[in-house]
Order: C-alpha cells, then structure tokens, then sequence
C-alpha cells in the first residue's frame, strides 16, 4: 500500500532548486525516471526529478480529476484524460494525418516527414506513458538479444537474456504483474526453477478460449520449421489475485490507488477495460505508483511544470548543468528559465525526447547515431465475424494471443510477429460498437428489439486480431530537430522521418495471410479492409495494408559494446558524457515483438545499481 498524504509532497520550486547540486538530476517522471528515483532514494542519494508535466497526478485528487475529465470528453482518444498544455505539449491519436511526399504534416507538436505517417503517441504528464498504457508486459525472447549473431539482421545487444533476466524480475515485482510462469515459458524465455510471478494470471476470455478451440492442431509452416498455434495468456501490469508462492512464500502485496487508506491492500482489475486511456481505480500499474514511494523516502523532490531546454557540458565534455523552463500556467507561455545542477545527469524523457533534447542541446554525439534508428513496432488489423457468440466486449482490452511465431529461422528473411486477441472487437478498426449502432439506426433505420438483436448479435460475435510485427533498427528512420519548428516556450519540436521497413513489410504480408488462414480455420467471415485513403496505407507486392503505430518507441539512443556504433554502453551510460545517462526505449537495439516497457524497466535497475556505484 502506498498511502501518501499531501504533506509528504515535496515538489520543489526553481528558485530552491538553482541553490542546490543534487547527487542526481533525473529528466522525466515516467516508469523509467521512477524506477531510478526509487532506487537512488533506497541508496539515500539526493535526487531531483524534472518534469515538464503539471504533476497533478501523483496525489488523488489530482489523479481523479484526469479520469474526470475523461468521463466528460466526448472525444475519447488517447490523451482525452489530460488538459491542454502548450508548454508540454504531446502527440494525440487524432494527429495522425496521411503525408503526401515532400510535404511535410507539421500543424501537430510532431513534426512528420513521412513517407509513414504514424498515430503513436505518448503522454507528458508526471507519470508518463504509463498513465494511458495498456500494461502487456511481456519479457523479450533470448534471440532478440542477439539479432546479428542468429539471423545476420538487425543488431546485437551487448547484454544477453540471462544477463537481464534478474533485472526482468525486478521489473515483474515493481509493475505488480500477474501471469503465469508455464504459459511465458516458450521459444527460450526462461525462469529461475522456483519463480512465480507476484499474481495470478488474467484468465483467458471467452473469445480467447474458443479461438484456441478454434485453432488447436493446427500448424504452419515457415522457414523449414513446423509451427503448432494455440492461445496464451499474457502478462499484464494489472491487480489480479496475489500468488502466495511469491517470493519464497512470503507472497505479494498490490498496491492500489496512491494516496488512500485502502480497505483491502491494492485496488483489484475490474476487467471493464478502459485501461487506455485511464484506469479508473488504479488497478493498472503507473509510474506514479512508483514515484510516490520514491518520494515518501524524503531525498527525492520533484520540480513540476519545468521543461529541460538544454544540456550543457563543461570543459570536460561532461554535463554541467541543464537548463529548465518552469512555465506558470498550461496555456500561457511565461516562464522562468533556471538551471539544474547534479553529480549525475540522466535522460528519461522517452525515445522522442531524450534524443530531440540533446540535438537542441547541439549534442549530436560523436557516433552520428542520436536520434537515428527510430523503432515502433507496426500493428496490422485483421478482423472478421465468428460464427457463434464469443461475449466480446468483455474483459481487459487483451488476454490472450497467439505467440508460436515470435522467433524462428525465418526471422532472417522476414519479420517476427506476435499476435493479441482484441477483447474489444472491432473497436480498434472499425470504432464499435458507436460504428455498429451508427451503421444500424441510420443505415439500415433499425430501432427497438430488433436493433438490440442485430447488435447483439453483431458485437458479440466480432473477432479482431492485432499482429504486432517487430521493426529492425535503420538509421534512416529517425528524429531530428529544425529550428523552424518551435513550441510556444521556444524549444524546437520532434521531427520524424518514418517509413516501414521492407523486412516489416514481409511480415505483414505473410500475417495477412496467416490471418487468413486462422479465419478458416474458425469459421470467421473476414470483414478486413484497408482503405488507400487511410493515414497508415501502405503498398507492398502489389497490395495494400493499413498499418498502425505501435506506441512502443525505441533504438534513438541506442546501445552498443563501442563508442563508435552506439550511443550509451550496457549500463545505459552516454559513450560521449560520463556523468550523463540516457534511459528508456531509445537504447534499445532491438524490440523484438514484446512491448516494450517491461524491458525498459528492467534496464532502469540496472542503470540505478551503476549510478550507486559511481557515487559511491
Ligand atoms: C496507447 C498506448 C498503449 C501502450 N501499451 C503498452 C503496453 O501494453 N505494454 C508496454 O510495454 N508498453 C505500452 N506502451 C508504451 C509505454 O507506455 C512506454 O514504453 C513507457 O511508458 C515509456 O516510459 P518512459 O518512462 O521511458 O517514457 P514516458 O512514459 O513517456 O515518460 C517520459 C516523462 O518525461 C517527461 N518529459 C518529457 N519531456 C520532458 C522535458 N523536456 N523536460 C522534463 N520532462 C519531460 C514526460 O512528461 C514524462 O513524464 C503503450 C503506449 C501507449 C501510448
Ligand atoms: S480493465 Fe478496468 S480496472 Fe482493469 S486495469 Fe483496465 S481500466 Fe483498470
């Protein structure tokens, strides 16, 4: 239980923090700066926490007044929970726009060069991403640590799967998340004989148990291997049922919503599915969850409403100081500019900010690599009628998907993909049910028992399936910054340049085929379609397919075992600038087919422990 009462609060202000040189000076409170806040509080080191958000969140009443102002939107994208804020400002959803060559779509805080014109986005807000997340958390596969080494593609990490796996544990436990050991151990993931994860799994859907119905004994062939699809569960940092195994038998303890007594310890998942872009009650983990323990230790303080502007080195080549923007009001563009001072500097802005913040610096970095090798994994939509009721519309956004061609020899060819069964039927294609009510009441002048039949009727039986298909790392895929493209505060915006990669590309083909298949196989009526007019059109052999954004931002710091082909070292350590780390998606060099965030995490532990030691 985290119970945080308001006079534990210790935001600070600029004028105190231009006094001070903290141990640490951490650039972003979301999962990746809390984690390391957390850790550097544990070690007793003086930390603060600079975020560009409003900080409302980390209290409950600031938190309610997100979901509040969710419930009153009636926009419900991604970023409907969070006010306007022209000084932080974020991409939405909505921003998405079809970009036509040379003509770059720059009316959205991201700038987009195309050709791909992506619908990612994240949230700057304290608490980050994780605020509107899903929560999947899925560990990597041993061969996406390797890439170059198995399947002559992409790039190696210079750390392996059994280096991390302590470190993925670490992130299990901080996330709270539930799953089952023997359902992730597949295609080399592998536990310690005794682990249990902190909760029980989510139980599969209705509609996940009569897919793999569906699907049991059947097998594909791909790259010379044979292989066997059924339905797995997934892991999620969600409250469910604490295993009393865990740790040794000592169990786990949720926790819940931050800042209340709480009945019973740690708000449990309602399975009402409104995870992204609020969970209503806290059952999902946030990064909030996180920084508020940070917090209670009392070394930590957190200064809100300041946007870092600008690294700045010393003679040395390391970091001296940042210089911040603290902004008085969400709409209105006064500020006061201020410096912050530390032994140790660390980046954890995301995979956008962190590299956009150091090439505003003018700190491009001597492997030309900042910014570069922009990764999100790419989503395919394949979505069909089953031919008996399968209760969609009910449970977590996802239980349940299909998994067996996340690795395999054919990964040297084209990509891996994983593939999440949508508890939400054709909500993320299609907008139902408001599309299926639309298409009844006014296409088809339904109304009465027989509309609540063909409803019905309709939604209960929809079957989406979301392959979520790996991205190699290309150096062309990048963010950069021009000074012609500011915010209000006057600091440059992202500029992303995109286009899906051919391998990519590959994969998706090969997964609108499988899909294909799958339906067969199920009995489904395929209802997929991609309109040439849509914002993630994309032409490969001849045919169409509409990609998505995968929120799941990656490779723009990336890692490396030398100075000259990456930008940090294992330990997420800036080749160029000792005292200054860059964490979070942009390290890493591969994302595979896991979201990425669990890995995020797990990599935040392990630079903690070398920010310990360097202080030490
Ligand atoms: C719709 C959606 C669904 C997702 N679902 C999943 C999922 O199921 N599983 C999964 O693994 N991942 C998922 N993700 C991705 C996940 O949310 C991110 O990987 C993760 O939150 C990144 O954490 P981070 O701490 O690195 O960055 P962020 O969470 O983006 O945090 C960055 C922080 O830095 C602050 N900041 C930014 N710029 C500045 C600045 N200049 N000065 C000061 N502060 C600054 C921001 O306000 C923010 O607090 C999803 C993302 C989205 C959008
Ligand atoms: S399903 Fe509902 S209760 Fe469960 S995590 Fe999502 S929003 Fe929260």
């Amino acid at each position: 239980m985290v119970f945080f009462p308001r006079d534990k609060m210790t935001r600070t202000s600029a004028e105190q923090v231009g006094e001070e040189i903290y141990d640490v000076v951490i650039v972003g409170g979301g999962v990746a700066g809390a984690i390391i806040a957390k850790q550097l509080s544990a070690a007793h080191k003086r930390v603060l926490v600079v975020e560009s958000g409003m900080g409302k969140d980390v209290d409950l009443a600031g938190y309610e007044s997100y979901v509040s102002r969710f419930y009153g939107t009636a926009m419900k994208d991604n970023q409907s929970p969070y006010p306007i804020n022209r000084n932080s400002p974020m991409p939405r959803s909505t921003d998405a726009r079809k970009i036509t060559p040379g003509l770059p779509a720059t009316d959205a805080y991201i700038v987009q060069n195309g050709p791909f014109g992506s619908d990612t986005t994240y949230t700057r807000v304290l608490g980050g991403t994780t605020m509107h997340w899903e929560a999947k958390t899925p560990r990597m596969v041993p061969d996406d640590f390797s890439m170059r080494n198995t399947f002559g593609v992409g790039e190696n990490w210079p750390i392996s799967y059994d280096e991390i796996e302590p470190d993925y544990r670490e992130a299990e436990r901080e996330m709270g998340v539930s799953a089952d050991v023997e359902d992730q151990r597949y295609l080399g993931i592998s536990f310690p004989d005794d682990y249990v994860y902190p909760m029980r799994k989510m139980p599969l859907s209705y509609l996940d148990q009569q897919v793999d119905q569906g699907i049991r004994g059947t097998s594909v062939q791909l790259g010379g291997q044979q292989f066997d699809l059924e339905v797995r569960s997934f892991p999620q940092a969600r409250n469910g049922i604490p295993n009393p195994l865990y740790n040794g038998g000592k169990g786990y303890r949720p926790l819940g919503a931050v800042s209340t007594s709480q009945v019973e310890a740690g708000e449990r998942c309602q399975g009402n599915n409104n995870c992204v872009p609020i969970c209503p009650v806290q059952a999902k983990y946030y990064a909030g969850k996180t920084m508020a323990q940070a917090l209670l230790g009392g070394d930590v303080k957190v200064l809100t409403q300041a946007v870092a502007s600008r690294v700045v080195l010393d003679a040395d080549g390391r970091v001296s100081h940042i210089e911040i923007k603290q902004y008085h009001d969400p709409i209105l563009p006064d500020h006061t500019t201020a410096t912050v001072r530390g032994r140790v500097f660390v980046l954890a802005a995301n995979a956008i900010e962190n590299p956009r913040l150091m090439l505003a610096s003018g700190l491009a970095g001597s492997s030309g690599l900042m910014g570069r090798n922009l990764m999100d994994h790419a989503y395919l939509l394949c979505w069909g009628l089953m031919p008996q009721v399968c209760g969609t519309m009910r449970g977590t956004n996802c239980t349940g998907g299909i998994v067996a061609l996340r690795n395999g020899s054919f990964r040297s060819q084209q990509a891996a993909f994983g593939i999440d069964i949508h508890n939400d039927g054709w909500g993320w294609s299609e907008g139902s049910p408001a599309s299926d009510l639309l298409r009844l009441v006014d296409g088809q002048n339904k109304f009465g028992r027989s509309l609540r039949r063909e409803l019905a009727d309709s939604i209960t039986r929809q079957l989406l399936l979301a392959f979520m298909i790996e991205v190699l790392p290309d150096p062309n895929n990048r963010v950069s910054v021009d000074p012609a493209y500011k915010d209000q505060l006057g600091n440059m915006r992202p500029v992303v340049t995109y286009n899906i990669p051919e391998y990519t590309m590959r994969g998706a083909a090969y997964a609108r085929r499988f899909a294909q298949l799958v339906f067969q196989r199920l009995g489904v009526a395929d209802y997929t379609h991609y309109d040439p007019g849509d914002y993630g059109y994309v032409t490969y052999e001849g045919a169409g397919y509409a990609i998505r954004g995968g929120n799941h931002l990656a490779g723009t710091h990336i890692m490396g075992s030398s100075p000259s082909t990456s930008v940090v070292d294992p330990d997420q350590r800036s080749w160029d600038h000792a005292n200054l780390f860059l964490v979070g998606g942009g390290s890493m060099p591969s994302i595979g087919t896991a979201n990425v965030t669990l890995t995020i995490a797990a990599l935040c532990f392990r630079t903690a422990r070398a920010i310990i030691a360097d202080l030490a």
